[in-house]
């Protein structure tokens, strides 16, 4: 399959610069559920290099309604190196686009500063922090990602932390959720996280 049969054609520019010709694995099974109308909820098993990062930052830009200027899709990460990463892969594709987005960790959004981009990706002290403090609207937010749900357990409280922000959400967001283990506590935090989800692993 191709990128247009998968229905992307208005970001292909910023797939073409990525120099990114087909869909890699994982991305050829999730895209159908990922885009699909109505979007379903996803829990995939997948390490780094499969092209993960690519289906999670290409589902949120292809959610957005690009006329609402407020944030509509929230990634959160076990650290601010992979938000870093994820981010620069975001801002890369979206570079022919008016499509804003911006890094919610510790360092760069500064008390009293309100995240207002339509992507959001961060971690979830952080994220948690600037939404009860009503600087990141969430009206509008409808994809919720998760990222490394592994490694996040791994680490107090982010889990709980990212369920809190879950219930913070006022619509029923898409949740997708990627992890590259399933041990049983992981199971059970996704199961709970993403309920009902389609599961894809590679
Ligand atoms: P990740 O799994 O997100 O760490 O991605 C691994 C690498 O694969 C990154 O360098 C991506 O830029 C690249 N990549 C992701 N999707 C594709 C694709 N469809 N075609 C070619 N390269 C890709």
């Amino acid at each position: 399959k191709t990128f247009e049969q998968l229905g992307f054609p208005e970001l292909l520019k910023g797939l073409y610069t990525m120099k990114f010709t087909k869909p890699s694995k994982i991305q050829e099974r999730a895209f159908p559920l990922l885009i699909s109308d109505p979007p379903k909820n996803m829990i995939g098993q997948s390490q780094s290099g499969t092209g993960k990062t690519a289906t999670i930052v290409l589902t949120m830009l292809t959610r957005l309604n690009l006329s609402i200027k407020a944030p509509q899709a929230i990634c959160l990460t076990p650290t601010r190196e992979l938000a870093r990463q994820i981010i620069d892969v975001v801002q890369e594709m979206s570079k022919f686009t008016d499509i804003t987005s911006e890094l919610v960790v510790k360092d760069t959004l500064h008390n009293g500063k309100h995240a207002r981009s339509q992507i959001i990706v961060g971690t979830p002290g952080r994220v948690s922090d600037v939404i009860k403090r009503k600087q990141l609207p969430v009206n509008d937010v409808k994809v919720f990602v998760l990222d490394e749900a592994d490694n996040m357990l791994d680490r107090d409280c982010l889990g709980d932390q990212s369920i809190r922000i879950r219930n913070m959400l006022t619509k029923d967001p898409q949740i997708v959720l990627f992890s590259a283990t399933f041990p049983e506590h992981v199971r059970t935090f996704s199961a709970r996280f993403a309920s009902g989800a389609n599961e894809i692993s590679l």
